[in-house]
């Protein structure tokens, strides 16, 4: 059943906060998931620690060849979802290697964007030899509040050739205050942030049907 990573070198762009709320919210719907923690820096596994009754299974792999260990474990999941590592190439090349789908979480200002080109080009490098696998998306994330998509960024984008997902997430304290004690938006009281980490879920189911 689909690998789907969350890959970006840049710290800081959402990628454990997806992936933990996705596989939540993918739990919430009655699938089996397992979160798998590639970042040396540990934080999926540190929030996991933080919350004696989670329901999810974690595991952390620090080596890429551990990485492609997942293959065969993924059978026995509905998705197996990777928190992408900062910075380590091996690590990002193994995870490109094994998933089906990568989402890459860009926050919305031009810097973010340019600094993903590197990214982009190792995943359709992957894509050239392998016809067309894994797929890849961006998904904007930490938008602020009432304020628009700028030009230049939606421009960015689109120049890199993969599509973007239409939920956006959205900056919010909701996502700090629930990672840190080891829970999801889906504990909290804030429906926004239910809504669309709802709604990027089903963005997911639709694009990799
Ligand atoms: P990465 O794993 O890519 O380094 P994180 O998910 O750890 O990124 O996010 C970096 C920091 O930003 C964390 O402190 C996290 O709580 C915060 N953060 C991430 N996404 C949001 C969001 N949508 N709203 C508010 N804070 C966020
Ligand atoms: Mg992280």
């Amino acid at each position: 059943m689909p690998i789907l990573s969350l890959l970006n070198p840049k710290g800081g762009s959402g990628k454990t906060t997806l992936s933990t709320n996705l596989a939540r919210s993918f739990h919430e719907r009655g699938e089996r998931v397992l979160l798998v923690d590639s970042d040396p820096q540990g934080s999926a596994r540190d929030w996991h620690a933080a919350n004696d009754s989670n329901p999810l299974p974690l595991i952390a792999l620090d080596r890429p060849n551990n990485v492609k260990t997942l293959s065969s474990m993924s059978t026995s999941y509905d998705w197996t979802i990777i928190d992408g590592a900062a910075k380590l190439e091996d690590m990002i090349a193994a995870a490109i290697k094994v998933s089906d789908l990568i989402l890459i979480p860009v926050q919305p200002s031009p810097y973010d964007i340019w600094a993903a080109s590197d990214l982009v080009d190792f995943v359709k490098a992957r894509q050239e030899v392998t016809d067309g696998i894994p797929r890849a998306a961006f998904i904007i994330t930490r938008m602020i509040e009432g304020t628009r998509l700028g030009q230049e960024v939606t421009a960015a984008l689109g120049e890199y050739g993969f599509p973007v997902l239409t939920t956006r997430i959205t900056q919010r304290q909701i996502y700090p205050q629930t990672a840190s004690e080891g829970l999801s938006v889906f504990d909290g009281l804030n429906t926004k942030a239910v809504a669309e980490m709802q709604a990027l879920t089903n963005d997911i189911l639709t694009w990799a049907a």
